[in-house]
């Protein structure tokens, strides 16, 4: 069965960490059979990640190094943490969707 949970390789569910171990939506690996996996249909889907990641990133890289530089440093670290604290939800509700809505292929 082809679906967006199972790797339609081994048919075993590739579960959320190979989706947060991904570095793209087309660049999945199936943790059981090693398969190089895509979800398809996701143009719409990416151009969302990528306007999200920018919104978060742009801000939190401007804030990151203006506080290096005015030495404090620990400001720098809060940063890093809300950026993960942050992230960490909106990647769970993608995995989500992209598990409930899309259909995996092999690569
Ligand atoms: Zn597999």
């Amino acid at each position: 069965m082809t679906d967006g949970m199972n790797c339609p390789g081994c048919g075993k569910d590739i579960g959320f960490m190979a989706m947060v171990k991904a570095p793209w939506t087309t660049r999945i690996t199936c943790p059981h059979c090693r398969a190089r996996l895509k979800y398809l249909g996701v143009r719409n889907f990416n151009i969302v990640l990528v306007t999200i990641a920018i919104a978060i990133g742009i801000p939190a890289g401007w804030f990151f190094v203006e506080f290096i530089y005015s030495g404090g440093w620990y400001f720098s670290l809060l940063i890093l943490i809300v950026v993960l604290v942050i992230w960490w939800p909106i990647e769970l509700a993608f995995s989500r969707y992209l598990r409930a809505k899309k259909r995996l292929a092999l690569r």
